[in-house]
Order: structure tokens, then sequence, then C-alpha cells
């Protein structure tokens, strides 16, 4: 896929491109005044919910329509841009009568290939930056799939929203980031513009900083925050919105960090890398090897494979290693479980080939 790119007229080509409002469009009092703050900060495209979609019914799901006549109030009065959330055909035909200049689709939307291809089929024929969240699941090719959809469209202004991904683990993001997902879809799609999400990722204001940070170190082309003009009355994700004001402190104090200097460095540790995972791996084909020896071990014996007190023990000895060796226990258990199964695979394959 080639894109385009989904930058407007007037705005830098220059990271971070920053897109900021609050979560929900809520009073047009709410939406002027976050508007008008947000834009003597510096920011150039405003969101807005206008359509919320709720875990449970009853909530407050959105002003709808007279909430776009406030965003182009916002475009009239300030020269932002506005970028609003669509999920149905409805939301598409309403956001471009009223003019928006943008349109996001939701996480809980992207999880679906229907309603995806509702909205690529409404918007046939239509130039429009479209940026599309990850799926609320971690699953990288729904998220190509949706993407493909809008591109098979006619939607080349694409980009992508990183706002992590939901979780029954304890932890202390609201969606974790599992950052090895958008840099696996970054390196399929070297063009194709990332903007992280740091405020449904995190889930409350004091992550905001560190997570945006975290996407510039990652090279992300931009960042969507949600603010408003007093957070702590905020009709939905109250947490994790900040005021305008502390928008600007957060952005002022970012370090972009463009290419690197000196790159002579980095190749050395490059090649050491190479060279250790060279190694891994050759340890890995031995280890696998003696696995293959206990397979073929176990059936002359008439063993079963799988010997669980074992693995137990192994598991437990081996994370508490790993937290000696300054890395988590919980991804040496990672490792180890890829290595099991593997070493399961093995020992089925050997013993398969050695009854025949
Ligand atoms: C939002 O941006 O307010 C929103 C509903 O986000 P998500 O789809 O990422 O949950
Ligand atoms: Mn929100």
């Amino acid at each position: 896929m080639e894109f385009k790119s989904i930058l407007l007229p007037g705005i830098e080509d220059k990271r971070p491109i920053i897109i900021s409002g609050p979560c929900s469009a809520e009073t047009e009092e709410q939406i002027m005044e976050t508007a008008k703050k947000l834009s003597e900060n510096g920011v150039k495209i405003f969101r807005a919910g206008v359509w919320k979609p709720r875990t449970k019914p009853g909530g407050f799901e959105g002003i709808g329509i007279p909430a776009l006549k406030w965003l182009q109030q916002v475009r009239k009065e300030t020269g932002m841009y506005v970028i609003t959330e669509v999920a149905t055909e409805k939301h598409v035909y309403e956001s471009l009568k009223y003019n928006m200049d943008m349109l996001w689709i939701g996480a809980r939307t992207t999880a679906n290939p229907f309603a995806v291809q509702e909205i690529a089929d409404t918007l046939k024929g239509v130039d429009i930056p479209v940026l599309i969240k990850n799926p609320v699941n971690p699953d990288l090719e729904l998220w190509i799939g949706a993407i493909e959809r809008l591109y098979n469209a006619g939607i080349k202004k694409i980009g992508v929203i990183h706002r992590g991904f939901s979780t029954n683990d304890k932890t202390v993001y609201r969606n974790i980031p599992q950052w090895h997902i958008p840099i696996e879809l970054k390196r399929r799609y070297p063009n194709l513009p990332i903007i992280c999400d740091p405020s449904h990722i995190g889930g409350k204001r004091s992550m905001i900083k560190t997570i945006s940070q975290q996407a510039m170190d990652l090279n992300y082309y931009g960042l969507i925050i949600e603010s408003h003009r007093n957070p702590d009355d905020a009709w939905s994700d109250s947490a994790q919105q900040i005021t305008p004001d502390t928008l600007g402190e957060v952005l002022r104090e970012l370090v972009i960090r463009e290419k690197v200097q000196s790159t002579e460095d980095l190749s050395d540790l490059r090649e050491q890398i190479d060279e250790l995972d060279n190694e891994i791996l050759q340890l890995l084909s031995k280890r696998m090897r003696v696995s293959r020896e206990i397979g073929l071990y176990k059936l002359e014996h008439d063993m079963p494979v799988l010997q669980t007190g074992r693995y137990d023990h192994i598991r437990k000895d081996r994370a508490e290693q790993a937290e000696k060796m300054e890395m988590s226990g919980d991804f040496a258990l990672k490792i180890l479980e890829a290595i099991h199964t593997e070493s399961v695979r093995q020992q089925f394959e050997v013993m398969e080939k050695a009854k025949k």
C-alpha cells in the first residue's frame, strides 16, 4: 500500500503533529473554551467525540449532530482543523455534511470488519484523511485488515493511532501498549504515520508525559492527547484528561531526538546484537537436539512426553534466576513457554518418525 500524507494545508511536516481536545463534546461552552485555550497553546487539530461508544447503555453516549455544529464553530473561530470519531454510515454522512477535516475510527470499531467495511463503502470517492485506532484486542492482522478496507475504498490519506490493548492482567496502564505491535506495523508499512494516544494507554493524567516521550523516542509521527477545560468535571474519561495549559507544558518538555548524529557507536552495538542473536539461536538449536534425544528416550521407555511436575519446577526456577540477572520473571516465562512448546513439538515429531 502506498499512503499519501495525512497533513492538511498549513500544518508543518514536523514531529510531533498534535491532535488535542476533549474525550467528548459536552456543551458548546466546554468545546469553545477548550478549543480557544488549545489554540493558544499551539494546537492546530482539535478532537472531540460526538458519538461515544460506551461499555454499558445509559451512560453519556454523546451529543450527536448539535456537537458537529460546535466543531464547525471551532473551525471558524480558531482556524483549527477538526476531527471526530465515526462508527457507522450515518456518522460518516453527518461528519462530511458538517465539514469535518479528518475522521478517526475507534478501537471497538476497528475490531469489527462489518463496521469498518460500512465506513469504507460510505467513504468511496471522498478525499479525507482517516486515522485508524488499533483494535481493542492485540491483533495486528485485524488492524491491517481495517487499513486495507479503507485503502481499497480509495482512501489513501491514512494514519494509525496506537491506543493500547485491553487486558485482564493487572497493570499500571488502562490499555497496555504492547509496543512491539505498532513497531511491527511500521516495519511492514514504513510510510504509514503512527500517532500515539497516551491518554487511552495510560488512563491517568500522571502518565501522559512519560508515554508521550516514549512514543517520540520510538519515532512516532504524532500524539493525540485528551484535554478538557476542567478535567475533573469531564463526562467521560475524566481521570486521563489534562487542561490545555498542562498539555502545553507536556509538549514543551518533550525531547525530540531526530536521527542519530553519529551512527558509528550504534553500528558497533548493533553488531554485538547480531552476534548475540546468533549465539542465542545456536544455543536454542542445541537445546532442541537434546529435547529430541529425550523424546526418543521416552519412546523407548514408554514414558509420557509431558511431565508436569518437572515443567512446573523448571518454570519457577528459571523465573527466579532471570530476576537475579536483571530481567523480569515474566519475560523469562514467556521465552520458556515458547521453548517448551517447540520442544514438545519436536519430541512428537521425532517419535512419529521413529515409529515408522
Ligand atoms: C476516544 O478517543 O475517546 C475513544 C473512544 O477512544 P478508543 O476508541 O481508543 O477507546
Ligand atoms: Mn476518551
